[in-house]
């Protein structure tokens, strides 16, 4: 049995298991075992075996190769409750549901077997969207820490939500369609700029009832973790401190942000280097919708075009299942050939190596947190194009509030000559605003 005196602060680390946050949480994990914590860290068995398919050379642990930092990290997986094969973004609800009922049994079953075995475990740190980290933090003496991997903005929207609903502006068919000018810390956000979860008349789904369930239970969070940037959300943060323990800890990127990286895509990454580095610095458009949201083929054509009609040089990241329907190429017939010289397509890259790279100008994305917080970081400057959830409400952030990017398009549906515009106002840096 370890001697509690002398036992460095454990944490048993667990993301929500889905790329976005599966990614800040690795790069969390590696931060706190560089500042002397013991972390165990707790993947599901699935995503263990996509990133296994991805990066064979990992064996069964994800961080294999940052081991040599000599960080404390103990890695173990547990089952979501589905089989391997189980296609989770298709069936979106029932995999919520085993992750509510099937995932927290294992999570506690594990952590029961590490109390028994006389380690002591300090804290608990959970994502904010699971909604049992509180009980099973109190059940075994632990702190509880949630890990919140969007910004500030999104999660005090969430908090909110009686107030959102006393005032009519969320649960009710005739929502009110002005601005929410309420929220402590918050200037106003216009009804169509919050997630979209807030903008669904049916409130009743699975995912609404978890939101409202994990938004509760973060009330009794010992702390807030939240991977946002004090300084570019400090009205939202210190409003919300005054209520929760809630603490900016961004950004929180891999050490080196392109080297020491654990293996954490869920697919594997094509190498891009090589094809950015013959291109001018400044030239090339970058293109990703992220590893989760999904375009319509009418969409994908439109923006295909654009890009063709722009003659920019883009690198675009087309997830084989970005388009939820059965065509084998969603691209438009020819379009391949007809950008060949001036155009990279993979299913996916090391993004972060995409972002550092010098001829890396722009970035044309679906406003996921991570990919703000990156290209930020890169000094990127991005044309928005939010499909879901949390992306309304960064593009807002992104582009009104902070003038680091610009629309896509300002009306539906999506036109090819819109899209040719917006990139080349982008790309020569004619977009206004502190570009
Ligand atoms: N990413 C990557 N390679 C790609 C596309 C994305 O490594 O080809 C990473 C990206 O760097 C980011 C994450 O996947 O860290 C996507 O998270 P984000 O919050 O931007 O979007 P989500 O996938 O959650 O919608």
């Amino acid at each position: 049995m370890a001697d509690s005196s002398t036992q460095k602060l454990h944490a048993i680390l667990v993301p929500y298991p889905l790329q976005g946050h599966v990614i800040p949480s690795v790069n969390l994990a590696i931060k706190l075992a560089s500042k002397g914590f013991t972390v165990t860290f707790v993947n599901t068995q699935f995503v263990h075996h996509q990133t296994a398919k991805a990066h064979p050379e990992i064996g069964s642990d994800i961080f294999a190769t940052v081991r040599g930092s000599g960080l404390d990290i103990t890695y173990t997986t547990v089952s979501d409750g589905l089989p391997l094969g189980f296609d989770r973004s298709l069936n979106h609800d029932q995999f919520m549901a085993s992750l509510l009922h099937i995932f927290s049994a294992h999570v506690d079953e594990l952590i029961g077997r590490i109390v028994e075995s006389g380690e002591k475990i300090h804290c608990l740190i959970a994502d904010t969207f699971f909604v049992w980290p509180s009980k099973i933090a109190n059940k075994f003496g632990m702190l509880y820490v949630s890990y919140w991997t969007e910004p500030a903005l999104v999660f005090t929207l969430y908090y909110h939500l009686d107030l959102l609903k006393k005032n009519g502006h969320f649960g009710k068919k005739d929502r009110r369609e002005d601005a929410i000018n309420y929220i402590p810390g918050v200037a106003a956000v216009e009804p169509k700029d919050t997630m979209s979860y807030l903008q669904e008349t049916d409130t009743t789904s699975v995912v609404h009832q978890i939101i409202f369930t994990a938004f509760q239970d973060v009330k009794n969070a010992d702390f807030v973790l939240c991977n946002t940037v004090q300084e570019l959300e400090l009205d939202t943060i210190t409003a919300l401190h005054a209520k929760v323990p809630f603490y900016a800890i961004g950004p929180i990127f891999p050490p080196g942000f392109t080297k020491s990286r654990a293996a954490t895509s869920l697919w594997p990454e094509s190498d891009c280097t090589q094809w950015l580095d013959k291109k001018p610095p400044g030239s090339v458009l970058y293109v990703s919708f992220g590893s989760y949201a999904h375009v319509t083929r009418t969409e994908l054509i439109e923006i295909a075009q654009g890009l063709a009609l722009s003659k920019v040089s883009f690198l675009w990241v087309l997830r084989p299942d970005i388009v939820s329907s059965d065509v084998v190429d969603p691209l438009p017939f020819g379009f391949r050939e007809e950008v060949n010289d001036r155009a990279m397509i993979v299913p996916w890259c090391c993004q972060n190596a995409v972002l550092a790279h010098p001829a890396t100008g722009g970035f044309l994305t679906h406003c996921g947190w991570n990919s703000i917080l990156e290209s930020t970081w890169c000094g990127v400057p991005l044309l928005c194009y939010p499909l879901l959830t949390d992306q309304f409400t960064n593009r807002k952030l992104v582009v009104d509030d902070w003038k680091m990017g610009i629309n896509l398009s300002n009306t539906t549906p999506i036109s090819k000559e819109q899209v040719s515009d917006n990139v080349n106002r982008l790309m020569s840096g004619q977009s206004g605003g502190s570009l």
